[in-house]
C-alpha cells in the first residue's frame, strides 16, 4: 500500500495534501463511532503534506514515507501535542520534545495525523482501561479492538490511517492486530530506540508498527530502528531496509510449534491454525514440535517482574513533575467523596501526591502499582522479584535451545477471537490470560510478528484470527519473509 501511494504521489495522480485530507474526511466520518483518535494534529500534517507536495512539484526526489499519513499511540511523545498515556492523570501534559521514533518518521517526511486510544499506560488487552472510552473494533463495533494498543490497530483497520505505531509490554501490538485483522511487529528488544516513549515495563517495552501488509510494517520498522545515544538499552545494529528481503522465498525453512501452545488449542482457531500450517508446508517450510518448558510461568513472572517496573516508573507522575494535580480548588475536591474532602483541605506535600494519584490514576494502573510495590518490598524482594527474574532467565533459555533446532517458532497470535464488550472487564485474571502467546516474547527479548491467517465466524460476522511468529534476536527481516510469503499466497 505505501509503495502504490508512493508511486500515484510521484507520477502526481494524488497529491499528499489530498491524500492527507482524505484521512481526516474518513476520521471525521467513522471516528465518532470507532473512538481510535484521542488527538488530532491537523496542523502539523498538513504542513507536512505542503512541504512533500513541493518537493513533487519542483522535481524533486521524495522517500518511501514522505506523504504518507499515520497515527502515533498516545504513549509516544510528539513535540507540542498533547500527550495523555490514556490516563487522566497526563490529561493536560503537552510534550516538550519528540521522541526518537518520532524524529526518525518526521526526518523520513512520514504524516502525522494524530495521537490514538490506548488501555491507561498501556495497562490491557481490550482497551476498556483508556480513561477516554473504549475503541471499537471496526470489524465488529460491539467488540473490543485489543489492547493496548487499541486506537492504533483500529485507525489501520478502520481506513483511519496508512500505518501506526504502538507499543508493546506483553502483547499490546500483536493482540490487538490479531484481533483488527492486521499486521502488528514487537522487534527485538534493543532493536528499537524507547526514548520518548512513556515507561511502563522497561525491561520489556518495545515500539513497533502497525499495518495492512507486511511490507508496509517492514517500511515503517526501516524508518524506526537504530541506535541512539538516548536509550543506553539500543542496540547497536546496521541501518537495514526489512522491505528488501522480502524475497517470497521460504523455501527449507524450519518452524517450530511449540506443544505447550497448542495443545490446549481448541475449536475453529485450532482449525484456522492447522489450515496455516499446510500452506507453510506447501510454501516449502518444514514444521517440527518443539517444546518451550517453562512458558507455564510466563504469566506469572510477567505479572511480578511488569508491575515491579510499572510502580517505580510511574511514581513519577506525583502532580509536581508531571500533568494534572489535585488542588484545593472546587473541581478538584468534588473529585474526592466528602468524607476525603474534609482532610484534604490542607496543601501538604504528601496529601498532594496522595490525592493526585488517588484521582489521576484508573483501578487497574492502581492495581498494578501495589502488586509492583509489593513484590519489591523489602522481605519480598527475593521471594518474588529475585525468583522471578531467575525464571526469566529460564523461559529465555528455552528459547536459546529452540532456535538451535527450528529457524522460527509459530502459534496463534491468541487463544481467541476478539471478544464483547464488558466479557471480561471484572475479571482481570481472565484478561490477563489473553496474553499467554505473547509475553514470552517480551521475557526473552526476540522479534514476533502477528498476520492475518483466516478467520472464525461468530454471531454471522467474519472474526479475524491472527498467526505469530516469533524469531531469533535481531533477525526481524525473518520473521517479515515468513509472514510476507504467506500473505502473498493467501488465496
Ligand atoms: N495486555 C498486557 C498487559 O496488560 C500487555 C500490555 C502491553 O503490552 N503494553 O500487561
Amino acid at each position: 500500500m505505501i509503495k502504490e501511494l508512493h508511486k500515484k504521489l510521484i507520477n502526481k495522480e494524488i497529491t499528499s495534501v489530498q491524500l492527507t485530507q482524505d484521512y481526516f474526511n474518513a476520521i471525521e466520518k467513522r471516528d465518532a463511532e470507532i473512538g481510535a483518535y484521542l488527538t488530532l494534529t491537523k496542523e502539523l500534517a498538513m504542513q507536512q503534506a505542503e512541504f512533500v507536495d513541493a518537493k513533487i512539484s519542483k522535481g524533486e526526489n521524495i522517500e518511501l514515507l514522505e506523504g504518507i499519513p499515520g497515527a502515533i499511540k498516545d504513549m509516544i511523545c510528539v513535540d507540542g501535542v498533547r500527550t495523555t498515556a490514556g490516563s487522566k492523570i497526563l490529561d493536560n501534559y503537552i510534550a516538550p520534545y519528540d521522541a526518537t521514533v518520532i524524529k526518525k518518521l518526521k526526518e523520513c517526511g512520514a504524516v502525522i495525523l494524530g495521537k490514538t486510544n490506548q488501555d491507561e499506560f498501556a495497562m490491557g488487552s481490550s482497551g476498556e482501561n483508556s480513561a477516554y472510552g473504549p475503541t471499537k473494533n471496526p470489524v465488529d463495533p460491539e467488540r473490543v479492538a485489543g489492547g493496548s494498543s487499541s486506537g492504533s490497530a483500529a485507525a489501520v483497520a478502520g481506513d483511519e490511517a496508512v500505518w501506526s505505531l504502538g507499543t508493546d509490554t506483553g502483547g499490546s501490538i500483536r493482540q490487538p492486530a490479531a484481533f483488527c485483522g492486521i499486521v502488528g511487529l514487537k522487534p527485538t528488544y534493543g532493536r528499537v530506540s524507547r526514548s520518548g516513549a512513556i515507561s511502563m515495563g522497561s525491561s520489556l517495552d518495545q515500539i513497533g508498527p502497525f499495518a495492512k501488509t507486511v511490507e508496509d510494517a517492514a517500511i515503517i520498522l526501516s524508518a524506526i530502528s537504530g541506535e541512539d545515544s538516548l536509550d543506553a538499552t539500543s542496540a547497536k545494529s546496521s541501518d537495514k531496509k526489512y522491505e528488501d528481503y522480502l524475497t517470497g522465498d521460504i523455501a527449507g525453512k524450519i518452524i517450530g510449534v511449540p506443544k505447550e501452545y497448542v495443545e490446549s488449542l481448541e475449536g475453529e482457531i485450532k482449525n484456522v491454525f492447522e489450515k496455516s500450517l499446510e500452506k507453510f508446508k506447501s510454501l516449502g517450510a518444514k514444521i517440527e514440535e518443539i517444546s518451550l518448558p517453562h512458558s507455564q510461568y510466563a504469566l506469572p513472572v510477567y505479572y511480578i517482574i511488569m508491575t515491579s517496573e510499572v510502580s517505580s516508573n510511574l511514581a513519577k507522575f506525583d502532580g509536581i513533575k508531571f500533568g494534572m494535580r489535585f488542588d484545593d480548588s472546587a473541581e478538584s475536591k468534588s473529585q474526592l467523596s466528602s468524607s476525603e474532602n474534609s482532610n484534604a483541605t490542607s496543601k501538604k506535600l504528601l496529601e498532594t501526591y496522595l490525592d493526585t494519584r488517588k484521582i489521576g490514576f484508573g483501578a487497574e494502573v492502581k492495581r498494578r502499582i501495589m502488586l509492583g510495590t509489593y513484590a519489591l518490598s523489602a522481605g519480598y524482594y527475593d521471594a518474588y522479584y529475585l525468583k522471578a527474574q531467575k525464571v526469566r532467565a529460564l523461559i529465555r533459555k528455552d528459547f536459546e535451545d529452540a532456535f538451535k533446532k527450528v529457524d522460527f517458532i509459530y502459534s496463534p497470535t491468541c487463544p481467541e477471537v476478539a471478544f464483547k464488550f464488558g466479557e471480561k472487564s471484572n475479571d482481570p485474571l481472565k484478561m490477563y490470560l489473553s496474553d499467554i502467546y505473547t509475553i514470552t516474547a517480551n521475557l526473552a527479548g526476540v522479534p514476533a510478528i502477528s498476520f492475518p491467517i483466516g478467520s472464525v465466524v461468530e454471531d454471522g460476522k467474519a472474526l479475524p484470527v491472527g498467526g505469530q511468529l516469533i524469531g531469533k534476536w535481531f533477525d526481524e527481516e525473518g520473521i517479515l519473509n515468513m509472514a510476507h510469503t504467506f500473505e502473498i499466497n493467501k488465496q
